[in-house]
Formats: structure tokens, C-alpha cells, sequence
């Protein structure tokens, strides 16, 4: 029996995870779940799989949640916190830790899993864009195992599994090649991009998810993190990591090898593939998801990215040569920047802008310690905070 916790469990990739897991009860019990600030979900989600533990955010959605658990017999206990996240993510009990909360606060709990020693199933990309090769070092050092969920990601280890924590060089590989579908926006004219809408953005054409990384997929500034996720995860240079755009999204990525060989890995753009093959590695389980019909997709494209529609894309690429803190830098000031859109503060066309200024004000140093990633992205926070307001001032 392996025993699963799931930071983000209320989450898109949380809800497909629980999805996976309740098809395989004999292999999988759910250890804990985590939510922020959903809770009468997590509620229903703890009646359901009756988890040991549940971890939310604060004293008031603790109390809460104990409420609607006990009115229905669970008896789960109830936590809240970071500290309680990282002790949900390293406790003896647990073999697995699906890493699903977005964004940077995902970085303490993933970082607890990966010091534990714990099979890491790794969504939350922000987290490694920030720490790097610390994150790889603390699974290195400590007998962790490190499994990506991202799709291109998930793909590429397909493409390469011996190749993991080896630089690829070592595997005879010329080029990593990420698709993306080019989001919402691929095609529309660029000029009328300052007017559209955070539900515009978060129309994703091929992936249902949640509505930060649906807005990174709009300006593809998820490509880039996943350029930088790429980096740490098989060690590639920026130099081998090509973006191509592939509308269909059935591809999910490939690598080229030196000897002319490209491998890809298909299937229908559903994430409960990716999960299901990280939960069951090296083995293979049933994810609910359709065979691919490749005679029914019958036109797969390729493209191409523009730089020019998409500057988060270059922003994340001159970070990932510029090295030490500045991905952290640019995904701090991505994350406020995003959420400034979702809250219509700004408009799409300005999230580049507020992810530059950021970058150029904000001195970036050496990645040397947890403590001094954190310090970059408060100052990233804090600077793409006051250029907003000063924006909305003017
Ligand atoms: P969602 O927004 O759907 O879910 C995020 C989860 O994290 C929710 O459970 C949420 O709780 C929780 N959460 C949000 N903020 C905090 C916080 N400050 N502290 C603790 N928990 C928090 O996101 P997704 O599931 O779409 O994405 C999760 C991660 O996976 C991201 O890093 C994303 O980039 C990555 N990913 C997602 C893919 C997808 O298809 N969705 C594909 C590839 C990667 P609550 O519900 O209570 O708000
Ligand atoms: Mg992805």
C-alpha cells in the first residue's frame, strides 16, 4: 500500500489525482489533503477518501472544516499552516507527496517532501523555477525520487527515463523540444490583446486547469517556467531547449537524439495520464482516459513561436541564461502580476511590462540558499506591487 498526500488537493491537478487514486484503492490510501480556502470541498473530498490528516490555511477554515467533518462522523484531524503543510508532506507514514498547491507557496511543503526523502510527484513547476538547484540537491542528498506531473515534462521522461538526474549530453540527446498550444491567443490580432478578459484568458483551447497557470498558458510565460523547469530537471542547457507550438496538444513533447532519432510521447491532453504514470512508476495503471484515436485527431500542426506576441516567453529564457535568483525574480513578479489581471488592475499586454520592470530594477543574485530565494522574491513582490500602483495612480 503506498500512502498519498496531496498539497492542493481541492485544486485541478488535486481533483484529477483523487480521480486516479479511487480507481486503485488496493495500491493507494490517501495519508492527508491540503486546501486554502476551499473547505467545504476538502470537506467532501475527506468524506470520500477519509484521510488521517487535512491541512487549510487558517485557525477560522480549520475550525470549519472540523464543523462540517464531525457533523458527518470524520474523524480526520484537522490542521492549518505552513508547518502543518510540511509536516503533512514528511511524515514517516507517507511514501508519495503530490506537489499541487500553484505558485510559490508550494516551495515549503515540496522542499519538507524532498528533504524527507519522499517520492515527489512534481505540478508545482514555481517551486523549482524558484530554488533551482537547491530543490535538486535536497533529492540528490536525501534519497528522494523526483517524478514530473507537468505533461511536457512527464513526456520528456518518458522519452528519456535513464537519462533522469543525468545531464543529457550523457544520453545522447541533441535537443529537447517542449510543445505548447499557443493558448487562447495564438492567432488573435496582437493589437487587441490589451483588451481582453481574465475569462477570455482562462479559456484555455486544449487543457481545463486552474486560472493562474491558464493565464501563463495566454502569454506562455508557462512555457518559459517549463523552459527553466526543463533546465533543472534534465539538466539541458538553454541552448537545447526548443519551444514548438503544436495547437492539437496531442504530442505532449520530444527529444532529439544526436544519432537523428526524435522520440515523442502522444495521448489525449488529460492530466490524469501524466499523475497516473507518476503514481505507478515504473509500473503502468489505468488513468480513466481514453485511447488516443490519432485517425480522429487526423491533422497534428506545428509552428514556430512568435517571441514578439509572446515576451514572457523571452523574459523566461534571457532569466534562465542570467541564472542564480533571477527565474525567482521572474516568477514573483509573474505570480503578482497574474493575479493584478485576474483582480482587472491591469490589462494582458501589461504583465510583460510589470515582469521587465521588475527584473530590471530589482538586482538578482546567487541562488546560495533557501533564505536567499525567499528574500528575492519578497523584493520582486514588493517592487511589481509598487509599479502597479503607480501604474493605477497615473
Ligand atoms: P488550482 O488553482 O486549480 O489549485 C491550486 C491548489 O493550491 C488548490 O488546492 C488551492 O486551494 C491551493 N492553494 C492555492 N493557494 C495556496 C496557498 N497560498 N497556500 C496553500 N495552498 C494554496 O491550480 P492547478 O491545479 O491548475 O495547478 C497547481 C499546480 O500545478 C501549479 O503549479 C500549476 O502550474 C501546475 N500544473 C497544473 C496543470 C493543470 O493542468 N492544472 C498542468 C501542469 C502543471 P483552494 O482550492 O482552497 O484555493
Ligand atoms: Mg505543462
Amino acid at each position: 500500500m503506498q500512502y498519498i498526500t496531496i498539497l492542493g488537493a481541492t485544486g485541478s491537478i488535486g481533483v484529477s489525482t483523487l480521480d486516479v487514486l479511487a480507481r486503485h484503492p488496493e495500491q493507494y490510501s490517501v495519508y492527508a489533503l491540503s486546501a486554502h480556502t476551499r473547505v467545504a470541498e476538502l470537506a467532501a473530498q475527506c468524506l470520500q477518501f477519509r484521510p488521517q490528516r487535512a491541512v487549510v490555511a487558517t485557525a477560522d477554515a480549520a475550525l470549519e472544516l472540523t464543523r462540517l467533518l464531525r457533523g458527518q462522523g470524520v474523524d480526520t484531524q484537522v490542521e492549518y499552516g505552513e508547518a502543518a503543510l510540511c509536516a503533512i508532506a514528511s511524515a514517516p507514514q507517507v511514501t508519495g507527496v503530490m506537489a499541487a498547491i500553484v505558485g510559490a507557496a508550494g516551495l515549503a511543503p515540496t522542499l519538507a517532501a524532498a528533504r524527507a526523502g519522499k517520492k515527489v510527484l512534481l505540478a508545482n513547476k514555481e517551486a523549482l523555477v524558484m530554488s533551482g538547484q537547491l530543490f535538486i540537491d535536497a533529492v540528490h542528498d536525501n534519497g528522494a525520487v523526483l517524478l514530473p506531473i507537468d505533461s511536457e515534462h512527464n513526456a520528456i521522461f518518458q522519452c528519456m527515463p535513464h537519462a533522469h538526474g543525468r545531464a543529457p549530453g550523457a544520453a545522447g540527446v541533441a535537443k529537447i523540444v517542449l510543445t505548447a498550444s499557443g493558448g487562447p491567443f495564438l492567432t488573435r490580432d496582437v493589437e487587441t490583446l490589451d483588451k481582453v478578459t481574465p475569462d477570455q484568458a482562462c479559456k484555455h483551447p486544449t487543457w481545463a486547469m486552474g486560472r493562474k497557470i491558464s493565464v501563463d498558458s495566454a502569454t506562455m510565460m508557462n512555457k518559459g517556467l517549463e523552459v527553466i523547469e526543463a533546465h533543472w530537471l534534465f539538466g539541458a542547457p538553454a541552448e537545447q531547449i526548443e519551444v514548438l507550438i503544436h495547437p492539437q496538444s496531442v504530442i505532449h513533447s520530444m527529444v532529439s537524439y544526436i544519432d537523428g532519432s526524435v522520440l515523442a510521447q502522444l495521448g489525449n491532453p488529460d492530466m490524469r495520464t501524466p499523475i497516473a504514470h507518476a503514481l505507478a512508476y515504473p509500473q503502468r495503471i489505468a488513468s480513466g482516459v481514453a485511447q488516443l484515436d490519432l485517425a480522429q485527431v487526423a491533422t497534428l500542426q506545428f509552428e514556430r513561436p512568435d517571441f514578439r506576441r509572446f515576451p514572457c516567453l523571452a523574459l523566461a529564457f534571457d532569466a534562465l541564461r542570467a541564472g542564480g535568483t533571477a527565474p525567482a525574480l521572474l516568477n514573483a513578479a509573474n505570480e503578482v502580476a497574474v493575479q493584478a489581471f485576474l483582480d482587472e488592475q491591469i490589462g494582458f499586454r501589461q504583465i510583460d511590462r510589470v515582469i521587465a520592470h521588475v527584473i530590471e530594477t530589482v538586482p538578482h543574485g546567487a541562488a546560495s540558499s533557501i533564505e536567499a530565494v525567499m528574500e528575492q522574491d519578497r523584493l520582486a513582490r514588493a517592487a511589481a506591487h509598487a509599479y502597479i500602483a503607480q501604474r493605477l495612480a497615473a
